[in-house]
């Protein structure tokens, strides 16, 4: 499949205006933490309103390393969401290994992938263990930093509710996440180990990625992978949204909630409007 994307000067895909007309948009995906919200944050007014106005249009789905809790507090407090609309909402918390769909009264989960018991103590421990002995285990925290999500692992250097600024300060280069996430991959060959948000590392299933919940959400929702598009801040090698752009799936890169709101009102928006129009006339 050849998408004729740009890229962006860092090598990385911004989907323009001849790509989008590739082939039919049919559902868009997004990334939560830095993509649609900044990290553990509630979505911005502009992103809820925007957000409305695509549902209006094509199916959306979210796709996050977060949790079922963060989708119900970051994304669903913010949206104005009809029963039409929460229809056409698909969540995919915890990198797609669980699924919740609207239900007709509340989104409720369809399918999680969850590790056992043996599975995420190993998580827990190689996380612990390899983050001591690269200095990255801190002793001023704000909440948990090894969480078990049960289909996820996750590792938070300053800790689950860290401040956003704290956050970004931690490791802004992505060389101290990159560190810990190759010492623990190489404790757990047989487990999936990826750089996640900001100060993140996330362990699930080998083989289940955002990627698995892409190709799921063909039979879900009934689009092919080529009438997909997928917005995500981490497209770059060995980040958590890159498993989708290997998969061929058309993709736009972005640098937090800003970025995504220009694409969605500069072009997104725009671009479906024109084929409705089209298709109409
Ligand atoms: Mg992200």
């Amino acid at each position: 499949m050849s998408t004729s994307a740009g890229t962006t000067a860092a090598g990385l895909p911004d989907l323009a205006a001849a790509a989008l007309a590739a082939a039919p948009v049919a559902l868009v995906a997004f990334d939560l933490d830095d993509t649609l919200a900044p990290s553990k944050s509630p979505l911005p007014d502009a992103v809820a309103q925007v957000l409305g106005d695509l549902l209006q249009r094509v199916p959306v789905c979210v796709i996050s390393g977060g949790q079922y809790g963060q989708f119900t507090q970051q994304l669903l407090a913010r949206l104005d969401l009809t029963p039409e609309l929460a229809a056409r909402l698909h969540l995919m918390p915890t990198c797609g290994t669980q699924y919740y769909r609207w239900d007709g009264e509340g989104f409720g989960q369809v399918y999680a992938h969850t590790l056992t018991q043996d599975e995420r103590d190993r998580a827990l421990t190689a996380l612990r263990t390899r983050a001591v002995e690269l200095g990255l285990w801190e002793s001023e925290t704000w909440g948990e930093v090894l969480e078990d999500r049960g289909s996820q692992v996750t590792f938070s250097a300053l800790g689950q509710q860290a401040p956003v600024d704290a956050k970004a300060a931690w490791d802004p280069t992505g060389e101290r996440k990159g560190a810990l996430r190759d010492a623990v991959a190489a404790d757990l060959p047989d487990l999936e180990v990826r750089s996640g948000g900001s100060t993140s590392v996330d362990i699930t299933r080998r083989g289940v990625d955002k990627a698995t919940g892409m190709r799921a959400l063909v039979d879900l929702v009934g689009v092919p992978l080529t009438d997909m598009v997928f917005v995500g801040d981490r497209l770059d090698e060995g980040g958590n949204d890159r498993p989708v752009l290997d998969l061929g799936v058309r993709c736009h890169a972005v640098h937090g909630w800003e970025d995504t709101v220009a694409f969605l009102r500069g072009r997104l928006l725009p671009h479906l409007d024109a084929r409705h129009g089209d298709a109409g006339s």
